[in-house]
């Protein structure tokens, strides 16, 4: 359930209330808004749940409690109506900025990815994306360079003083990827690997939680439930493209999952319209819808030689592409009241 506190609660009220709470099994979360607190609490069994909220209603600092039925609670706008604004560095995820993240795919050598960590970051850039541990569909494709990759992007976050967001596959490489990257980003093909989101919630750091491809909206809110379940609030969601029947693109981008997740829930929405569409030419139109559409930032792969490119070079942009893409989403930005 949720319960709203009247804007004269005091500490000490908020400090009864989660020991009142606590004193009755459950587990308790609180919200600070700029005018109100909310205090959101869960997993009891609860079948004394009307009677309790009954009592607590009647408390003096109890301005509401209501009921949660959704799935999923810490997430949800219920219990957390305004949006959540991630600090990277100096950039700010989900705030007026559009914040786009670029780099390469994959993380293939030191010069490939200083070179496209500078160029993305002359274009604009304000987080350098690249693989280290790389999921791959076949065991014969490049699986990434693992720990040197990891240096290699601290090192190209020296020379830019951009920060960087990386993958991370396996419970086992947590505490590993954590300690060079800025933003820990789990795949498509982990949303449902539970004991790696538990993991996750467990670190300090903010992460991005990509859509599964065969997972619903209301599926995905879950999986990130699952991280904000253990005490990690940082949480950034990435539509990467849904699979269907078709097949000219390599994902069908939902481009109406990005206004309709941001209804659902304040964490911040990323738009991946690499991952989404599979083909570079694509790129860009998509990225400007997903921008109109309400995506808080932008995932992009930039490859200097996208025919060389380890891994998914037919969906890179060189850099020279990339810019241009850069120039025309200021004014999709400004058509939303928003800015790059
Ligand atoms: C990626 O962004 O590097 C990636 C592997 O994406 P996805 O998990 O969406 O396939
Ligand atoms: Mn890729």
């Amino acid at each position: 359930m949720i319960i709203i506190l009247t804007p004269s609660a005091t500490e000490a009220d908020i400090e009864e209330l989660v020991q009142n709470l606590k004193d009755h099994g459950y587990g308790v979360h609180i919200s600070k808004g700029v005018e109100k607190t909310i205090v959101g609490a869960i997993g009891a069994q609860d079948e004394a749940k009307a009677m309790i909220a009954e009592q607590l209603s009647s408390l003096e600092y109890v301005e509401r409690v209501i009921p949660i039925l959704k799935p999923y609670k810490l997430v949800g706008r219920e219990f957390h109506p305004d949006k959540t604004i991630i600090r990277v560095g100096n950039v700010d995820v989900g705030g007026q900025k559009v914040v786009v993240m670029a780099g390469p795919c994959s993380v293939e050598s030191e010069e490939q990815t200083i070179e496209t960590a500078k160029a993305v970051k002359a274009a604009g850039a304000s987080i350098l994306r690249g693989g280290a541990f790389k999921p791959s569909t076949s065991p014969y494709s490049f699986q990434g360079l693992g720990e040197d990759a990891l240096k290699i992007l601290a090192a190209a976050r020296e020379v830019t003083g951009l920060p960087i967001i990386t993958e991370v596959m396996d419970t086992r490489d947590v505490e590993l990827v954590a300690q060079y990257a800025d933003i820990l980003q789990i795949g498509t093909r982990n949303m449902t690997n539970f004991s790696l989101l538990r993991e996750i919630g467990l670190i300090k750091k903010p992460v991005m939680l990509k859509r599964g491809m065969a997972s619903t909206i209301e599926e995905w809110l879950q999986a990130a439930e699952y991280i904000a379940n253990r005490g990690n609030y940082e949480i950034m969601l990435c539509e990467r493209g849904i699979r269907t029947f078709e097949t000219m693109t390599r994902n069908t981008f939902d481009i109406s999952a990005i206004p309709a997740v941001a209804a659902l829930s304040h964490l911040p929405v990323v738009a991946d319209p690499s991952h989404g569409t599979g083909r570079w030419h694509l790129v860009p139109p998509v990225s400007k819808a997903a921008v109109v559409a309400g995506a808080d930032a932008l995932l992009i792969e930039v490859h200097p030689q996208p025919d060389k490119a380890l891994k998914d070079g037919p969906q890179s942009l060189k850099p020279d592409t990339f810019a241009q893409l850069m120039a025309d989403l200021a004014s999709c930005a400004r058509a939303v009241g928003r800015h790059l």
